[in-house]
C-alpha cells in the first residue's frame, strides 16, 4: 500500500529533475552565447572547437558528457565541465523548489528566479560578464511576478499604515517588488561607489552587472530577503576572497566573481530564506 503511494510521488520527483536536465541544457546555451551577444536560438548546437554540428544523442544532459568522457565525439577536444555542473545545478534548482513550494506559483517563481540567477552566476564565473538582456528580463519578470504571487511589502506597508494609508493586493505587493529592486540596485551601487572612492584605484570591484543583479534580487523577492541575500553573498565572498589571498599571495590581483556569490547567495535565500526568517523570529520570542 505504501508503494503505491510511493510511486506517485517518486515520479513526480523524476519529472521534476527531467525538467530540471532539460532547461539547464538550454540555460548553457544562453551562458556561452549571450556575453557574446549571439541568438539564442540559432545556429544549432556546436562544438565550440571543430564547429560540427551536435547530434541529438550526443546532446543528451549530463548522459552525453559521462559516454563521451567529456571529449568531442568528433575533435577529441575536452568539453567543459561547466555542462554538465550547469545541468545538475539546474536539476537541483527543481527539486529543492519542488520540496520547498506550496503553490503552483511559489514553484513557478522559483525555478524562474533560480534559472534567471545560475545564467548570471555562470556568464560571471566564465568571462566575468553579467549581461544586460538577462538583468533587465529578470527584473520586468520579477515585477510581473509580484502581481499573481505576493511579495513582502512590510516595510513600505508599516510607513503607509503610519500615514493611516491601508494598501491593497496586487499594489501592496507590486510596491514590495518596486521597493526591493531599489534597495538592492541602490544599495551595491552605494557600496560600489564607496569602495572605488575608498580604494582611489581604478580597479573595480563591483561591477554594474553586480548592481543590475541586485535589481533583480530585489524585484522578485522585496527588501528583507534582499537584504539577506546583500548579507550571506558578501560574507561568502569575502571569506573566500580573504582565505585564498592569505593561502596564496597570487590571488591578491584576482579578479573575483562577486556576481556569482550574490547569485548563490540569492538562489539559496529564494528557497529557504522565508523558513530562515521565520526560525528567527521563534528563536527571538523564545529567549
Ligand atoms: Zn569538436
Amino acid at each position: 500500500m505504501t508503494a503505491l503511494l510511493l510511486f506517485p510521488l517518486m515520479l513526480s520527483w523524476l519529472v521534476a529533475a527531467i525538467f530540471g536536465l532539460v532547461f539547464g541544457s538550454f540555460l548553457n546555451v544562453c551562458i556561452v552565447r549571450l556575453p557574446r551577444g549571439e541568438s539564442i536560438v540559432r545556429p544549432a548546437s556546436h562544438c565550440p572547437q571543430c564547429h560540427t554540428p551536435i547530434h541529438w544523442y550526443d546532446n543528451v544532459p549530463l548522459v552525453s558528457f559521462m559516454i563521451l568522457g567529456g571529449r568531442c565525439r568528433f575533435c577529441r577536444n575536452r568539453i567543459s565541465i561547466l555542462y554538465p555542473i550547469v545541468e545538475a545545478s539546474t536539476a537541483c534548482l527543481f527539486l529543492m523548489a519542488f520540496r520547498e513550494s506550496v503553490s503552483a506559483w511559489a514553484f513557478a517563481k522559483a525555478v524562474v528566479f533560480g534559472m534567471v540567477m545560475i545564467v548570471l552566476i555562470f556568464t560571471d564565473l566564465r568571462e566575468r560578464i553579467i549581461p544586460h538582456a538577462v538583468t533587465i528580463f529578470g527584473i520586468a519578470v520579477g515585477v510581473m511576478f509580484s502581481v499573481f504571487y505576493p511579495v513582502n511589502n512590510s516595510l513600505i506597508g508599516w510607513l503607509a499604515g503610519r500615514m493611516g494609508v491601508v494598501l491593497a493586493e496586487p499594489l501592496s505587493s507590486l510596491l514590495g517588488a518596486l521597493s526591493g529592486a531599489l534597495f538592492g540596485g541602490g544599495t551595491l551601487f552605494s557600496v560600489a561607489w564607496i569602495l572605488k572612492r575608498l580604494s582611489g584605484s581604478s580597479k573595480e570591484y563591483l561591477g554594474f552587472g553586480d548592481v543590475m543583479l541586485m535589481f533583480v534580487v530585489g524585484a522578485f523577492w522585496g527588501i528583507p530577503l534582499t537584504y539577506l541575500t546583500i548579507l550571506l553573498g558578501s560574507l561568502a565572498g569575502s571569506l573566500v576572497a580573504v582565505t585564498m589571498t592569505l593561502i596564496n599571495r597570487r590571488f591578491r590581483s584576482f579578479q573575483w566573481p562577486y556576481g556569482s556569490f550574490l547569485g548563490i547567495a540569492a538562489v539559496g535565500v529564494s528557497i529557504w530564506g522565508r523558513a530562515l526568517f521565520t526560525a528567527y523570529l521563534a528563536w527571538e520570542r523564545l529567549r
